[in-house]
């Protein structure tokens, strides 16, 4: 991609109401646009990185079996009133009335509508265990929507709904879920903290959220150190819990093992058993003819918060540090020196060479536009994109070009081969 036709409007300006360094840096680097209160416009970066997330969010999904679809974002009210949720749900509910005067809602989430389509479809205990899951736009009208899109009324989440035959087998699925969103968060740079939490609103009794540790977070947490160096299988028992589960008279844990954050919550699993299959009647028939009503459980990845997450828990003073995996490019280009032929050819061959050669498969944004050297400079560490190859007439002149490390700041002189033979491979 050329920057001179990318649509990045970035800005030196520090956006004076933004109060966390994600929002801000996500406004200067042109990643958002606000629309109204807790709603944003994503523009190209933003929506290069949501892609990436999905990307690995869906990889992850498909390794424990679960079905991508989209629900709907207009659900009917009847499911709703079905269940029992209308009137509970209260002002985070966004009611819509069609021309008919029928009652619809923006979903917040789809339990009701994944139990739904289960109940169409599935008549018999060989239909499962099934998860049903989408990433799709949410809408909660948040009594303070605040960080920017770290709280937001629209947002992008990714949630699952699983039905299964009997508790052990909930279970069994609850525990490959969790599995999973470790591998997720790991696979997206960050460091996930599962803690033991209260269902809230959607009820029943397993429940963990996943935590990134962040000064910023809305969160307070407590857990044992040894949560820090835990294996995968031990994460799940270490003792982790938000304020609202924590009790310093029953704490099992010793004083000196016991830690405290704030935290940003990405995730969050419930188990909540026959709650909506009993109320919404969705049920199977078992071996022997007799109705069997599915164990549930519902999972969900704040997609569009992960990204404010993400740039939380890596940047520095000059910008974002995008870890490689869900940079919106991996490589850019910089031309310090657009008006100097031998740079222009060399820099154009090093972008044809990484991004469009089908060998390489890279993504780079060439930084072609006419504009001063620092200004270049300023808003490829601004980005953040994980590799900068710059290219100025002064190195030229030895026949060098400077490949830089965004995250370590290290610069190293290269030939141009060198540097499109080390992206090549
Ligand atoms: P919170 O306690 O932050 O309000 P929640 O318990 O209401 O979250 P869930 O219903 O479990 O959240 O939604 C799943 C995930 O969606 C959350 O873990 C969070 O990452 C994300 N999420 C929830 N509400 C918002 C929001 N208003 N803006 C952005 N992301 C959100
Ligand atoms: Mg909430």
């Amino acid at each position: 991609m050329l920057f001179s036709r990318f649509f990045a409007p970035t800005s030196k300006d520090v956006p004076s109401d933004a109060k966390i360094v994600s929002h801000r840096l996500m406004l200067r680097s042109g990643m958002i646009s606000q629309a109204a209160s807790g709603i944003y416009c994503w523009l190209p970066l933003a929506t290069r990185v949501l892609d990436k997330l999905s990307k690995i969010i869906c990889e992850e999904q498909d390794r424990i079996g679960a079905n991508r679809v989209y629900f709907t974002t207009i659900q009917p009210a009847d499911l709703w009133i079905e269940s029992g949720r209308y009137d509970v749900y209260g002002k985070e509910m966004l009611r819509i009335k069609d021309r008919k005067e029928g009652d619809f809602l923006y979903s917040p989430t789809n339990e009701e509508q994944a139990t739904d389509v289960f109940r169409k479809y599935v008549k018999s205990y060989k239909g499962l265990p099934t998860i049903l899951y989408q990433i799709h736009w949410k809408f909660r009208d948040e009594i303070r929507p605040k960080f920017g899109v770290m709280r937001g009324r629209e947002f992008l989440m990714k949630d699952g709904y699983s039905f299964d035959i009997d508790f052990c087998m909930a279970k069994k699925t609850y525990e490959n879920v969790f599995k999973s969103y470790v591998a997720t968060f790991r696979r997206m740079g960050l460091t996930p903290v599962p803690v033991q939490a209260d269902s809230g609103a959607i009820g029943g009794n397993m429940s963990h959220e996943f935590q990134i540790l962040a000064d910023t977070g809305e969160s307070t947490l407590y857990y044992d150190r040894k949560l820090l160096t835990a294996s995968d299988n031990e994460l799940m028992t270490t003792y982790a819990v938000t304020d609202e589960k924590y009790d310093p008279v029953n704490s099992s844990i010793p004083e000196k093992d016991l830690l405290m954050s704030r935290g940003i919550e990405v995730g969050h699993i419930f188990h909540f058993g026959t709650k909506y299959s009993k109320a919404m009647n969705a049920f199977v028939l078992d071996e022997k003819g007799n109705k069997l009503f599915p164990e549930m459980g519902s999972y969900g990845i704040g997609v569009s918060r992960l990204v404010a997450a993400i740039i939380e828990s890596s940047h520095d003073d000059r910008g974002i540090i995008w870890p490689e995996t869900v940079a919106p490019f991996d490589i850019t280009i910089l031309n310090l020196h657009r008006r100097d032929s031998h740079c222009c050819e060399v820099a154009d061959e090093i972008y044809r060479a990484v991004s469009l050669r089908a060998s390489s498969g890279r993504e780079a944004l060439y930084d072609d536009r006419d504009i001063s050297v620092g200004e270049k400079m300023a808003d490829a560490d601004l980005i953040g994109i994980p590799w900068q190859i710059i290219v100025g007439s002064k190195k030229m002149e030895r026949g060098v070009v400077e490949l830089k490390n965004r995250k370590s700041g290290e610069i190293i002189e290269m030939s141009p081969a060198e540097v499109t033979g080390r992206f090549m491979s």
